[in-house]
């Protein structure tokens, strides 16, 4: 704890100080361009990985990284989700999964949860990837642990198109939604290509790619 209180007056002296206009504009309200969901994992950093400002990224973090379906309960994520896409009129969300996920881990080994009930209850909303994550054949141990992050991410992607908000917002062009999985050892983003049903790496240049699926939502797709 003392190391974070030397770092807040390191803030305080040294950082503040050089952004001092950016934090008084941005006191008066936030515009961010993206809704930035992740998990809670201490390793993930979005701001340090994307060198993002402040008032750039809506970050909100849960356990896995996850999206309740609509409809099957209230929760903080989904009220976020709303928030973002109808008041701050966010222009991208990015679903963020990481290597070495102890949620997924988890997934892999429920009798591991029996002790943990609302981590298990949580995990409930990650069942969709479990179950076709099961018709996988990779071998290795990295690579299983690998396609049940991939699927995790494709199944909340499916789950936040469910969201009435986001819908409409995808529907009519206003919204895109993303899928990527970053790799704590290497520093290293992948997204997910919905048209091809894969993930890839982050360009820096071109096109990125969408997860958006083009039979659903042709407009946005294209656009
Ligand atoms: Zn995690």
């Amino acid at each position: 704890m003392e190391r974070l209180i030397e770092g807040y007056h390191q803030f305080r002296t040294s950082v503040f100080p050089n952004e001092r206009e950016t934090f008084a504009r941005l006191a008066s309200g936030q515009q961010p361009h993206t809704m930035f969901l992740t998990c809670a994992d201490s390793r993930v950093m979005p701001e340090l990985m994307l060198s993002a400002k402040p008032g750039e990224i809506f970050v909100y973090r849960n356990v896995g990284n996850i999206v309740p379906p609509y409809g099957q309960q209230v929760s903080g994520v989904v009220a976020a989700i709303e928030y973002a896409v109808k008041v701050l009129k966010v222009g991208h969300i990015v679903i963020c999964g990481h290597s070495d996920c102890g949620a997924m881990k988890a997934l892999q080994r429920p009798e591991a949860l029996t002790e943990l009930p609302s981590v298990r209850a949580w995990l409930k909303h990650a069942e969709l990837a479990h179950y076709v994550y099961a018709e996988h054949r990779e071998r290795s141990v990295e690579d299983k642990l690998r396609a049940l992050t991939e699927e995790n991410v494709i199944a909340q992607l499916e789950h936040l198109r469910t969201l009435p908000a986001v819908a409409a917002a995808l529907a009519n062009g206003a919204l895109r939604i993303h899928g990527w999985i970053y790799d704590i050892e290497h520093g290293e983003i992948t997204a997910y290509d919905g048209k091809k049903r894969s993930f890839r790496p982050l360009e820096q240049d071109g096109v990125q790619p969408e997860a958006t699926p083009d039979a659903r939502f042709p407009a946005s797709a294209a656009a």
